[in-house]
């Protein structure tokens, strides 16, 4: 009968242990969502941590580095915010009017971006961490007969980012300028461009102008933009408050190259 007893005895002092106490905790946590929780009893201790946001940016809203979890909405895009419309599409032609050489003539001319493509090397450009190149070109056609009688006037062609217009062009050096990619400044985005073709076939001044940018792998948004020149004339500098006229002009032709 002891015996049992002492069996008995044994089980008791097991459940007691279990229920008041004598497990060796081994904690876990705490988490944003839950306090310390021990992983043998369940026993809990103390409170959960607090959330720590980052802030938002243009491809994600403010996110907890801890959990995941996220609160309000990514950072408005400046040409959402500028009701800038970039919406011209590839092997689609728009009409281009520009100023003749000579006089206050305009001539209608037209435009068209083609060949739009995403790599991250080729003979000509090199691989670079982090970054892969895209390029697009843009043809433009000038045939009608003002364009004969008094010449075509120079138009102005450059890029700008679609997210934050200010930072870039003053981040601009040398063709290099700065993008923030999911929070990430990258300083080293390049721009180039290369003249294909700019020569009279027969009645029609034929130009031909490819574009390359170099950056931050799956980035969306460089726009590159052809402006006229009446909106704007070819300067070596264009500021933001001027690259800002240029984007929302109506003689501005832009392609987002996403
Ligand atoms: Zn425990
Ligand atoms: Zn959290």
């Amino acid at each position: 009968m002891n015996y049992r007893k002492w069996i008995c005895g044994i089980g008791i002092l097991i459940m007691g242990c279990m229920l008041s106490g004598c497990c060796n905790h081994a904690y876990e946590g705490p988490t944003c969502t839950s306090p310390m929780v021990c992983i043998k009893c369940g026993k809990t201790s103390g409170e959960p941590k607090e959330h720590h946001f980052e802030e938002a940016n243009y491809q994600q809203p403010e996110t907890c580095t801890e959990c995941g979890l996220t609160q309000g909405e990514v950072l408005q895009p400046d040409f959402e915010k500028y009701g800038i419309i970039c919406d011209a599409k590839e092997d689609v032609e728009y009409p281009f009017e520009n100023r003749c050489m000579e006089g206050d003539e305009i001539t209608v001319g037209r435009i068209m971006f083609s060949d739009y493509d995403v790599f991250s090397a080729d003979d000509a450009h090199e691989e670079r961490d982090g970054y892969e190149w895209r390029t697009v070109t843009a043809t433009l056609v000038f045939d009608d007969e003002n364009a004969n009688k008094y010449g075509v006037a120079d138009y102005t062609c450059s890029v700008s980012d679609y997210y934050n217009i200010k930072d870039a062009n003053e981040s601009w050096n040398n063709d290099m300028f700065a993008v923030n990619f999911n929070g990430k400044e990258y300083t080293q985005a390049i721009y180039a461009s290369e003249l294909l073709q700019s020569e009279w076939v027969e009645d029609a001044l034929m130009i031909k102008k490819k574009f390359f940018v170099s950056v931050p792998v799956g980035y969306d948004g460089i726009v590159v933009w052809v402006c006229n020149s009446q909106t704007h004339y070819y300067q070596d500098y264009i500021n933001a408050e001027e690259e800002l006229k240029v984007l929302q002009s109506e003689g501005t032709v832009l392609f987002r190259m996403k």
